[in-house]
């Protein structure tokens, strides 16, 4: 049987004279992946290469799944590695290998072999052709295509000699901790974990904030929304979770501004607060999942208020993404089910029937100087009152 993995990875491998440190943060991410599970494996690097080897049973679906997880990894390849002891023990063991790992033999193939190391006997072409008669041999049921294979047998001659052949797709992107931070406002929707999700995949570290307007936002929501953070930490890793008590702002709000432009004012000082901790947490940006057109706060004219109001930049992944292709993500990362479960967010509760669809900015700040008496009080007090949460430790 196999007994480890291989690791490929794509694109951190061409960024230069950084490379060494987009592959220490792969490793370092994926052990730490694997540290949740048994095996007790050992992550390693070797030229190019990343191996995860176990030092102890393991089970194997849970390895793959934990792997599945780490941004950075394209390839994750269940490997058989021996030492080199001549072309003979090479032989028996990819023999050994098909036996072990094709119950069925009745496939085409060709053997790919890759010779880091020169002083190998065997030119890359040879290792080829002897493999492959000795598989035809081995096995007639199958035969050789060089073209459109069913099987490639990969045989890589390094240190060590790597026999692999099937691929499972990892998540790709770039491994989290070599991007910087962002800020993600997390409410309990669909959009903001997938916005989330998808700025970790590019190896930005995420931190959250969530506004949470007790008692017309329940325990429920909250609880919704740290179990979002947790599904989205599968993926980013440690996730410190800001939940801030936005009831005071959001009643002071309503009680003095127009109705129809609640929901804009109220996005105003969620970002003004976002930033508030972006800045504290050194987090470069902050993260919506803001889409254009979806809602009357997401007109190109509320996202241009809403943004009016930051000076770090704001990222919104998902802006140009249809709700159906928003779900699909959402279902492939698991945070789908939990984003539909009907517990009420602080927005919905206070939406005026006909809210502004292109507000004007003038008017808005103009709304805003009838907050002068108390806001920044309640700002400053909302930042002071904020709670915590380690999500993902
Ligand atoms: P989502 O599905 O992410 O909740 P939405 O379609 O419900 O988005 P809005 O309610 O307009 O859209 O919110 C737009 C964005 O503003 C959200 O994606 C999120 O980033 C942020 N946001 C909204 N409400 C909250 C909240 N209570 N706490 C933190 N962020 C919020
Ligand atoms: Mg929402």
């Amino acid at each position: 049987m196999e007994s480890s993995f291989l690791i490929k990875y794509a694109e951190i491998g061409v960024k230069g004279r950084n490379r060494y440190l987009f592959e220490d943060a792969l490793v370092q991410n994926a052990q730490k992946a694997l540290n949740r599970i048994d095996g007790n494996f050992h992550v390693t690097k070797e030229y190019g290469r990343i191996y995860a080897t176990p030092q102890e049973d393991y089970d194997f679906d849970e390895a793959v799944e934990a792997l599945s997880h780490v941004f950075g990894i394209v390839g994750i390849c269940p490997m058989l590695q021996i030492e080199d002891e001549g072309f003979e023990d090479l032989a028996a063991n990819v023999i050994r290998y098909i036996g072990d790992n094709y119950m069925d033999q009745n496939f085409t193939f060709k053997v790919m072999a890759k010779r880091a190391r020169k002083n190998y006997p065997l030119n890359s072409m040879e290792i080829n052709q002897e493999l492959g008669g000795r598989i035809l041999e081995a096995f007639p049921q199958t035969k050789v295509d060089v073209r459109h294979p069913d099987v490639v047998i990969h045989v890589e001659i390094r240190n060590h000699i790597n026999i692999y052949s099937k691929i499972i797709a990892g998540p790709a992107g770039m491994p989290v901790g070599t991007a910087g931070k962002a800020m993600l406002l997390l409410s309990g929707g669909i959009d903001s974990p997938v916005a989330g999700y998808m700025t970790a995949k590019r190896g930005v570290v995420i931190d959250a904030v969530y506004f949470h307007a007790p008692p017309h936002t329940s325990e429920r929501a909250k609880q919704k929304v740290i179990d979002l953070a947790k599904q989205v930490a599968q993926y980013s890793g440690p996730i410190k979770l800001h939940v801030v008590n936005f009831t005071d702002i959001q009643m002071y709000i309503y009680d003095q501004c127009p109705h129809d432009e609640l929901t804009i004012i109220m996005r105003r000082y969620m970002m003004r607060i976002a930033e508030h901790f972006a800045v504290a947490e050194k987090a470069n940006a902050l993260i919506t999942g803001e889409s254009i057109g979806q809602v009357a706060s997401q007109t190109m004219q509320s996202l241009a208020a809403t943004n009016e109001v930051c000076t770090i930049p704001v990222f919104r992944p998902v802006i140009a993404f249809d709700k159906q292709e928003i779900i699909d993500i959402a279902q492939k990362i698991g945070t789908y089910e939990t984003s539909i479960l009907p517990y009420e967010d602080c927005c919905t509760i206070f939406v005026a029937k006909h809210p502004v669809t292109k507000p004007n900015i003038n008017v808005i700040r103009n709304s805003e100087t009838k907050l002068a008496e108390k806001i920044d009080e309640m700002v400053q007090k909302a930042i002071d009152t904020v709670e915590i949460i380690e999500i993902g430790q």
